[in-house]
C-alpha cells in the first residue's frame, strides 16, 4: 500500500542520511559504479500542446535503480553527487543520453534536460552541450534545458554568459518551478528564457478554487506573455487542473494526467502506436 511505501521510504531516507554523515565515500564509488553499468537511465514525461493534446515535448528525468536499494529519487541523490563533484560526468552522460534518444523520436518532439546550479559557470556546460549536440545529430532548436532560480544565488556572471551563448544557437532556456521557493520577478529579467514552468502548488491551488491561487497564476501568465516567454504547467493530475490552466491560458500541460515518466523503450513503442493510428 501507499503507507507502506511511505514508511519505506521514510526508512531508506533516514538510513540514506545517516550514511551521508557517515562519509559520502561508498555512495561516491556507487555512483562512479553506476555510470559505468546501465544502473543510471533516464525516463520520459510527455509536455503537451494545452490546446491540441499533441506531445511536443518530453522531459528527460533521471533514475537510479541501485543494485541493493532499488530506486533511488532524484531529489534524494542528486545532492550526494553534487556534494562528491560528480555532477559534472552525470550531467554530460544526461545530456548526451537525452539528445542521441531524442534524435531517435520521429515525431520530432523537444527534449527538455534538467541542469543543477552546480553543473554552470565557465564554459563546461556549452561545450558539453555542443557536443551532445553535434555527435547526436539533434537540431539546437529541439533541446531545452530546464535551470531553477538557484543559478542566481552565486551571481556568477559567467553562468549567464555561457547560457546566453547557448540561447543564441537556439537552445531553449527555461526557467523550472516557477513560483516555488523564493522565485522573484526579478529573475526574469536577469536571463532570456524562452519559457517559465508554473510550479504544481500554483496549479493545485486555482484548481482547489483559491482566488489568491488564481489571481497570482493569472499575474504570472500576463507577465510571461509580456516578456514573450511560453509557459508549461506542470503536475497536471486530473482533467479539471487540466481545465483551469487551458483557460487562463497556458500553452503547454505536463503531469500524471497526460502521462507518467516512462523508459525510453516504451517512449519508442508508444511511438510506434500513434504511427500505425495516423496510418
Ligand atoms: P522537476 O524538474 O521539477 O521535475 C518534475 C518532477 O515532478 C519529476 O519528479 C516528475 O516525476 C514529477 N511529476 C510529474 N508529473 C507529476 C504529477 O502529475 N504529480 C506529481 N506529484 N509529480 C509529478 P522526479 O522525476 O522525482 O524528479 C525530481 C527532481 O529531480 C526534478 O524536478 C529535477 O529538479 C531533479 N532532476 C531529475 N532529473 C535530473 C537530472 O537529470 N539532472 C538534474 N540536475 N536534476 C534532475
Ligand atoms: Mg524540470
Ligand atoms: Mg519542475
Ligand atoms: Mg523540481
Amino acid at each position: 500500500s501507499a503507507k507502506e511505501e511511505g514508511r519505506g521510504g521514510y526508512a531508506f531516507y533516514a538510513n540514506f542520511m545517516l550514511e551521508r554523515a557517515e562519509g559520502d565515500r561508498l555512495l561516491e564509488n556507487d555512483v562512479r559504479d553506476a555510470l559505468n553499468s546501465d544502473a543510471l537511465s533516464l525516463a520520459y514525461q510527455p509536455i503537451v500542446d494545452a490546446r491540441s493534446g499533441a506531445i511536443v515535448g518530453r522531459e528527460a528525468l533521471l533514475r537510479w535503480n541501485h543494485p541493493q536499494r532499488g530506486a533511488i529519487p532524484p531529489d534524494l541523490f542528486i545532492p550526494v553527487i553534487e556534494d562528491a563533484g560528480l555532477i559534472h560526468q552525470i550531467g554530460d552522460w544526461v545530456l548526451r543520453e537525452a539528445c542521441t534518444e531524442a534524435a531517435t523520436w520521429s515525431d520530432e518532439a523537444r527534449v527538455a534536460v534538467n541542469i543543477s546550479a552546480a553543473q554552470l559557470g565557465g564554459a563546461g556546460l556549452a561545450k558539453t552541450v555542443f557536443g551532445a549536440l553535434a555527435s547526436s545529430g539533434l537540431a539546437p532548436g529541439r533541446l531545452e534545458l530546464e535551470v531553477t532560480e538557484s543559478i542566481f544565488m552565486g551571481d556568477d556572471l559567467s553562468t549567464l554568459g555561457s547560457l546566453e551563448a547557448l540561447r543564441s544557437l537556439g537552445v531553449g532556456l527555461v526557467l523550472d518551478d516557477f513560483g516555488k521557493g523564493y522565485s522573484s520577478f526579478g529573475y526574469l529579467s536577469r536571463a532570456r528564457f524562452s519559457k517559465i514552468k508554473i510550479d504544481q502548488s500554483f496549479v493545485r491551488a486555482a484548481a482547489a478554487g483559491e482566488r489568491e491561487g488564481r489571481a497570482i497564476l493569472d499575474g504570472i501568465l500576463a507577465l510571461a506573455r509580456g516578456l514573450g516567454m511560453a509557459t508549461t504547467a506542470e503536475g497536471i493530475e486530473t482533467e479539471a487542473e487540466a481545465e483551469v490552466m487551458r483557460e487562463l491560458g497556458c500553452h503547454q500541460l505536463q503531469g500524471y494526467y497526460f502521462g507518467r515518466p516512462r523508459p525510453a523503450e516504451a517512449v519508442a513503442k508508444e511511438e510506434r502506436r500513434a504511427v500505425r493510428r495516423r496510418a
